[in-house]
């Protein structure tokens, strides 16, 4: 689950990393007050979408005064942000961060995530911080500095100084760069995180250590542990199919492509994914309806994948192991009858009551089109699609 900025900071504050005052605005009208009272002479209106990339996009501004406060607040405010993180479509700003103005001597970055390839939490840092990160991921990768934090023993200050020196931070701002990201570990660890990643951290005219900028991402199965951090979720930022999905437990993620499919077991949905793109046809989704489901269940995925527009065609890949076949069926057809099935559809039913399933399918009078295997019914549905 991702949170918004200004509450990411919250978060990063109660464990001790600094980061500016601000407060959040949802109008115009709050957010020349919340300037107010912060009473610098500089404030910073920073548009509040779950995507990075918004300085770029004009969504992060300068305001020497209340008038150019209420100027961006303005502008920004309902503004639809395409930014390289939220596709050509874009977000619409709906809230507002109105931050202090701080005195910037130089951006950095530092980045938490869980690696997979070592199974540990990694830090990096590099002294190329601020909106080019990702140029300098590309092409410049030895300018990111990588620490392997052991999970028994955690950050160890060496560590943190190391990076601290790898990255060139001031040597007299060392010591409170390594508490920086020691607080920055702590609340990762702490919260569950999946990503912590402060770009840019800065050192300030007046030699602090801040965070400018937070994204914090949390591993959505550690959720039922922090309450305060599930009552962040903005539902307005999430895929609507998403939301309707997680209400009847199922494993849903939204993908750019036109294939809509259907399966159950989250191994098979990656290896039918794998197959729609090796025969030249790109997924709409990842969903996996998972091993107990019941005909609702059933029928509520398929009413996600045919109220996406994009998706042009449907491929049901279902193993009925736990799951039976005729529950499947039952649920396909239920769906399609309740919001009409104009798009092809193809089925692959193998497993426990597989001849049943069939048999519901083949009695509906539905137009579907059966699939002996499952790259057999990978080709069809490529093939109808196009
Ligand atoms: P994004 O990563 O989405 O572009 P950031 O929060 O990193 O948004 O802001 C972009 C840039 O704006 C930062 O790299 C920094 O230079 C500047 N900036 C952000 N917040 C402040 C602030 N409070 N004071 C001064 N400059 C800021
Ligand atoms: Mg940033």
């Amino acid at each position: 689950m991702n949170i918004h900025e200004y509450q990411g900071k919250e978060v990063l504050k109660q464990y001790g990393v600094l980061v500016p005052e601000g407060k959040v605005a949802f109008t115009v009208d709050e957010a020349v007050e919340a300037a107010k009272q912060l009473g610098t002479s500089v404030v910073v209106v920073k548009a509040q979408i779950h995507a990075g990339g918004r300085g770029k996009a004009g969504g992060v501004k300068v305001a020497k005064n209340l008038d150019e406060v209420r100027a961006y607040a303005s502008e920004i405010l309902g503004k639809v942000l395409v930014t390289h993180q939220t596709g050509p479509e874009g977000k619409e700003v709906k809230r507002l961060l109105i931050e202090q103005g701080c005195d910037i001597k130089k951006e950095y970055y530092v980045g938490v995530v869980v690696d997979r390839a070592t199974g540990c939490v990694v830090m990096m840092a590099s002294e190329e911080g601020g909106m080019d990160i990702e140029e300098v991921a590309e092409h410049s990768p030895e300018k990111i500095l990588k620490e392997v934090i052991d999970p028994a023993v955690g950050l160890l200050p060496f560590q943190a100084q190391r990076l601290a020196y790898a990255i060139n931070i001031p040597k007299e701002l060392v010591r409170k760069t390594v508490q920086f990201m020691t607080a920055l570990y702590t609340a990762f660890v702490d919260k569950d995180c999946s990503i912590a990643e402060i770009n840019p951290l800065v050192v300030t005219g007046d030699g602090n250590v801040m965070a400018l900028d937070a994204k914090l991402n949390f591993d959505s199965n550690a959720l039922f542990r922090h309450k305060d951090i599930l009552a962040l979720r903005d539902l307005e930022e999430e895929d609507e199919k998403e939301i309707e999905a997680s209400k009847y437990d199922l494993s849903y993620i939204a993908l750019d492509g036109n294939i809509g499919c259907m399966v159950n077991g989250a191994g098979l949905a990656m290896a039918t994914m794998d197959i729609i793109k090796h025969f030249g046809g790109e997924p709409a989704n990842f969903l996996d309806v998972g091993g107990g489901a019941t005909k609702e269940k059933v029928t509520e995925a398929f009413k996600i994948l045919l109220s996406d527009a994009n998706v042009k065609g449907i491929f049901v890949n279902i193993f009925g192991g736990i799951m039976r076949c005729d529950v499947i069926a039952e649920g396909v057809v239920a769906a399609a009858r309740e919001l009409g099935l104009e798009r092809p559809l193809v089925v692959r039913l193998e497993g426990t009551n597989v001849e049943l399933g069939k048999k519901i399918l083949n009695e509906s009078g539905l137009n579907l089109v059966a699939a002996d295997s499952m790259s057999d019914g990978a080709q069809k549905i490529v093939a109808l699609v196009k």
